[in-house]
C-alpha cells in the first residue's frame, strides 16, 4: 500500500540516495502539476516528502508547498539558508563540509560517500557522535565493493562500536543507520519504493524513485490518470524471493540498484547483500556492548550467523 510521495522540485534536485544527483537541467517542476500533485496525494492520504535543489526557489512555489504537511529534504549548499534551517533532512555530499556546519539536534543528516572516502573518514565519523542525533550514511558505490572493501567496511564498523557505546552510555541514544538501525527493529524496513513509495518528477510524471527518472527509465503514470506499474508485484517483499527470508532489516533492499546490479528489481546483487549482512553482524556487537552498561532491549535478538550472503543458503 503506498505511504509515501516524493516530489523532487527540479531536475537538478538534491540526491539523498544511491543515485547521483541530475545535471543536465534545472527545470523546475510545473506549478499546476505541483498542485495536482499535492491534491492526489491528499486523496491518497499519502505523507510528502519535497527534494529541493540548491538554488532557491520562487515564493509562489513556496506558497504551494506549505498547502500540505510535509518533510523537506535539502543540500547543505542550499542557498536559501531558512530552508537549511527548517530542513527535516539535510544532505551532504561527502564529509568536507561536516565539521563547519551548525548541526541541531533532533534533525537527520545524510552523508553520500563512496567506499573510499569512507574508509578515509573515519575520525570525521566518530567526531561527528556527540554533535547528532541522527546520521544517515550512503554509500554511493555499494556495487563496486570488492573482497578487500568488505574487511576494510567491516573494520570501520567495529571502531564505531566504542564510540557509539560511549554515547549510549552518556544517554545520548544517537542514531546512526549502519550499525543502530537493526537494533530497533522488528521487522524489515526497506525503501520499498513502488509498493510503498512512488516519485512525482519534474516532468509531471510518476516514477518508481527519483533515480528511475533520472536514468531515462519509464514513466509509471501522472496524478490525472493514476499509477500504472507492470508486475507491480515485483516490487513487494513478498515477491523478492531472496529478502523476504533475510534478516539484515536495515537493509534499503535497493530496487534500483538490484536492476542495476541483476537487471532485475527483486534480486539483489551479491555486494548490496554483504555490506548488509556486515552492518547487521556489527549491529550485534554493538547490542551486546550497550548491554554491559545495563538493561537495553531486553526483548531483542540479533542471532549469530555464519554467511554473509543469503544467496548463498538458498543455493543450499
Ligand atoms: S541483505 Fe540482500 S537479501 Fe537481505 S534484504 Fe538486503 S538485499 Fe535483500
Amino acid at each position: 500500500m503506498l505511504k509515501y510521495l516524493i516530489i523532487p522540485l527540479a531536475d537538478d534536485s538534491v540526491s539523498f540516495c544511491h543515485y547521483e544527483r541530475g545535471n543536465k537541467s534545472d527545470r523546475l517542476i510545473d506549478m499546476e502539476t505541483l498542485k495536482n500533485a499535492i491534491f492526489w496525494a491528499m486523496t491518497e492520504n499519502l505523507n510528502v516528502q519535497f527534494v529541493y535543489p540548491d538554488k532557491e526557489i520562487p515564493s509562489a512555489y513556496k506558497a504551494i508547498v506549505e498547502t500540505i504537511d510535509h518533510a523537506k529534504i535539502v543540500g547543505s549548499h542550499c542557498e536559501d539558508k531558512v530552508l537549511t534551517d527548517e530542513a527535516d533532512i539535510v544532505v551532504f555530499d561527502g564529509w568536507n563540509d561536516l565539521d563547519t556546519f551548525k548541526c541541531q539536534s533532533g534533525k537527520s543528516y545524510v552523508v553520500r560517500t563512496d567506499k573510499a572516502d569512507l574508509f578515509d573518514n573515519a575520525d570525521v565519523i566518530k567526531s561527528l557522535f556527540p554533535k547528532l542525533d541522527r546520521l544517515v550514511v550512503v554509500i554511493t558505490d555499494i556495487d563496486k565493493f570488492q573482497e578487500s572493501d568488505f574487511q576494510k567496511y567491516e573494520a570501520l564498523l567495529n571502531a564505531m562500536i566504542p564510540i557509539i557505546k560511549e554515547e549510549y552510555g552518556k544517554g545520548h541514544s544517537l542514531h546512526f543507520n549502519l550499525l543502530t538501525d537493526r537494533m530497533f527493529l522488528d521487522k524489515m524496513n526497506n525503501c520499498n519504493a513502488g509498493d510503498e513509495t512512488i516519485t512525482l518528477a519534474p516532468d509531471g510524471k510518476f516514477y518508481i524513485c527519483p533515480a528511475f527518472y533520472l536514468d531515462g527509465s519509464k514513466t509509471v503514470g501522472d496524478p490525472v490518470t493514476g499509477l500504472d506499474i507492470k508486475n507491480r508485484q515485483l516490487y513487494r517483499l513478498d515477491h523478492a524471493p531472496i529478502c523476504r527470508k533475510c534478516d539484515a532489516w536495515q537493509c534499503r533492499r535497493c530496487v534500483w540498484l538490484n536492476r542495476k546490479t541483476t537487471l532485475e528489481v527483486n534480486t539483489p546483487g551479491h555486494e548490496q547483500c554483504v555490506v548488509a549482512h556486515i552492518e547487521r553482524n556489527a549491529s550485534r556487537r554493538l547490542l551486546d556492548e550497550i548491554r554491559t552498561l545495563g538493561e537495553f532491549l531486553p526483548e531483542k535478538e540479533i542471532k549469530e550467523i555464519d554467511y554473509l550472503d543469503p544467496f548463498e543458503i538458498i543455493k543450499q
